[in-house]
């Protein structure tokens, strides 16, 4: 018998090319002190009905960001086969590991913080956050022509609701994205000009397939109001693409979105001391350039006055640090400003 060798690559229990609704697993291989010739379980669904567009939807891409987690379980379970025109590819906790640990990273790999998105285009035979990677790269990516990243904040910082696009200079994709960021219906919109290399973006867009990404939410929890936004939102814009039959039902948007861009420096307020963060700012609120935005209390040394922290622009605040233990470097507030491009 001829000698062969065989790669212990992640596998796909369903078949994406088959029409109806199916589901089960990506298997990655994983063979640990507990489960010697084991692998982890990946949830992977699909819903396909004849020719036509294919969303691909993602959630779970960091494990402790549930709205979209929620949101697509519910997704699944109502739809049928009769309500798509195309197909949705369902890959509702992307870094499984990390999901059923109830971390951002995965615990199973580099030193415990296994970032997904700080590890695309992955590697086929990698750690099981690489090969979670690769897959998503070889496998589905390939396969879109929409992308929906379904992101909360996670149990660091919490965020008041967006979604992002990001310009592609193609006058019909990006028309589709300026839609999709109305549609969604959540307070923020975000308009970037940015894909950024190791995160799912960066493999997407410059092959151009449009990447769509929310911030829901965070604090590692479900907030309802939050979860029911970004559901409609999503099917909204679903149909809109056209791979939701042209009679499914879906509500108006409740608000306006307001546009903002996507900013760095000045707009971050960052912890310069350890200790115990009191924010004086709500989310969703909008600020002055230098207004007061909270404590920093020294722990050790609590005769002292507290640090007090100043936004640096003003904006609307997007981003509040949740826990309040904070040490030099965590992000503690992030503002965004209004988009003044075109469209
Ligand atoms: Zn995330």
């Amino acid at each position: 018998m001829a000698f062969k060798k065989v790669g212990m690559s992640p596998s796909c229990e369903i078949n994406l090319e088959a029409d109806g609704q199916h589901h089960g697993y990506v298997r990655i291989p994983f063979s640990s002190h507990r489960s010697a010739y084991g692998w982890l379980p990946v949830p992977i669904m699909s819903i396909k009905n004849g020719d036509g567009p294919t969303a691909l939807l993602i959630a779970g891409n960091h494990g402790d960001e549930y709205e979209g987690i929620a949101i697509l379980f519910d997704l699944f379970r109502e739809l049928t086969p009769d309500d798509v025109r195309g197909r949705l590819i369902i890959l509702p906790a992307a870094n499984a590991p990390a999901v059923y640990a109830g971390r951002r990273t995965s615990p199973l790999d580099h030193g415990g913080e296994g970032n997904l998105n700080r590890l695309f285009p992955g590697k086929q035979y990698g750690a099981p956050s690489d090969m979670i990677a690769w897959f998503i790269c070889s496998e589905l990516i390939g396969r879109a022509d929409v992308i929906f990243d379904l992101h909360s904040a996670g149990s660091s910082i919490d965020h008041w609701p967006s979604c992002k696009v990001r310009m592609m200079d193609d006058p019909e994709k990006d028309a589709m994205q300026m839609d999709f960021l109305k549609l969604f219906g959540v307070p923020i919109g975000i308009v970037g000009d940015r894909a950024h290399e190791t995160t799912l973006s960066g493999e997407a867009v410059p092959g151009g397939v449009i990447y769509v990404s929310t911030e829901l939410g965070g604090a590692g929890r479900i907030t309802p109001w939050i979860r029911d936004l970004g559901a409609a939102g999503l099917r909204r814009c679903l149909k809109r693409m056209g791979v939701l039959r042209g009679d499914y039902e879906v509500s108006e948007p409740e608000g306006e979105v307001r546009l903002m861009a996507m900013q760095t420096g000045d707009n971050y307020v960052v912890a310069l001391e350890d200790g115990l963060f009191e924010p004086r700012a709500e989310l969703g609120e909008e600020v002055d350039d230098g207004q007061f935005a909270g404590y920093i209390w020294d722990l050790k040394r609590p005769w002292r006055a507290p640090a007090e922290l100043h936004f640096g622009r003003g904006g609307i605040v997007f981003c509040k640090r949740h826990p309040a233990l904070c040490e030099v470097g965590d992000t503690l507030f992030f503002t965004l400003n209004d988009y003044e491009g075109g469209n």
